[in-house]
């Protein structure tokens, strides 16, 4: 099988995993830069041009776009769908999980588990928007944030109300949730892959840290996980429409809650805290599922 791994960066140890596992179960693979694609839209015969070439026919895409790029990225993953090309994970999928309103709502939709949550654009009465959500400590989180940035919790009433109106002077939008207080810094990692979670860690803050992200000196380990939460994220998975998700999930004294579905998890932390070939696996989910044109949407969305 040709094999597209869209990734800006060869190196990065994600795409180093999956163009190794690639190899070894006998496919072709190339990595193709998304921001570099260049593309016609036309009823007949839509192309992929590359560096001035055509791009030839792939029979899967493996997208690995970062959130910076998902509007262009995105619009190229569509076009490989338009050409028939099976992606691992489907543009629309992708741009649903990636709005992070849009995703909690659909979650709430199906009953799964969420920390209370609020987010308002230009509330007149910001007391009320805390009190919706609990009150203080709470949490306010930046949308546009990645690996903990923007992330803020808020012990008192009067330090909830000076961020949110900080937040607000400046534009940004934000959600308020409800601060997992019982979760003590932790939360749970669950790797599914076509409906199993195949690979599930616990990353634990650092010392006087509320954020479990690595990036923020958080540390992981193997952790086995209950069913409900192994339903709640495949579960969550599902609800996204995504083959291949990362869903983060919190212990709260009301089972566990959806922090987060990601599109494209990284594999450093899992297979490092697991030892498992996650990247193994997701090959493996492409060779047995890739057939031309076989995407729920074909790019319709
Ligand atoms: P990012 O997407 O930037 O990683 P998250 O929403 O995942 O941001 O939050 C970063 C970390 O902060 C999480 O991994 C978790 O450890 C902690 N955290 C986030 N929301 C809550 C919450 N409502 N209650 C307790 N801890 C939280």
């Amino acid at each position: 099988m040709k094999i597209a791994i869209l990734s800006r960066n060869r190196n990065l140890y994600s795409t180093r995993r999956l163009i190794e596992a690639a190899r070894e179960q006998g496919h072709e693979v190339r990595v193709i830069d998304v921001l570099r694609c260049y593309m016609n839209i036309v009823s007949n015969n839509p192309t992929i041009h590359y560096r001035g070439e055509t791009l030839e026919k792939f029979d899967a895409v493996i997208p690995r776009i970062g959130a910076s790029v998902t509007f262009y990225g995105s619009a190229v993953l569509r076009q490989f769908e338009i050409m028939g090309v099976y992606p691992l994970n489907e543009s629309v999928a992708i741009t649903r999980s990636r709005d992070k309103l849009r995703s909690m709502q659909l979650l709430s939709r199906k009953g799964l588990g969420l920390p209370v949550t609020g987010f308002a654009n230009k509330p007149d009465d910001v007391k009320d928007l805390i009190k919706l959500v609990g009150g203080a400590p709470l949490v306010i989180k930046l949308l546009e944030g990645t690996q903990g940035i923007g992330v803020v919790l808020a012990e008192t009433q009067k330090a909830a109300e000076s961020v949110i109106e900080g937040f607000m002077g400046v534009k940004a939008d934000i959600l308020i949730q409800e601060y997992i207080k019982e979760a003590k810094g932790a939360d749970i990692r669950c790797f599914v892959i076509d409906g199993k979670v195949v690979a599930a860690m616990k990353r634990q803050a650092a010392p006087g840290e509320f954020r479990s992200n690595l990036h923020r000196g958080g540390s992981a380990e193997l952790i086995r996980i209950t069913p409900e939460e192994r339903s709640t994220a495949v579960r969550a998975a599902r609800t996204m429409g995504l083959n291949v998700a990362g869903v983060d999930l919190l212990r709260s004294n009301h089972g566990p809650v959806i922090m987060e579905v990601n599109s494209s998890p990284g594999l450093q932390g899992i297979e490092a805290a697991t030892g498992k070939d996650v990247a193994g696996m997701i090959i493996k989910f492409i060779g047995d599922n890739a057939r031309p044109g076989k995407t729920r949407t074909r790019g319709k969305g």
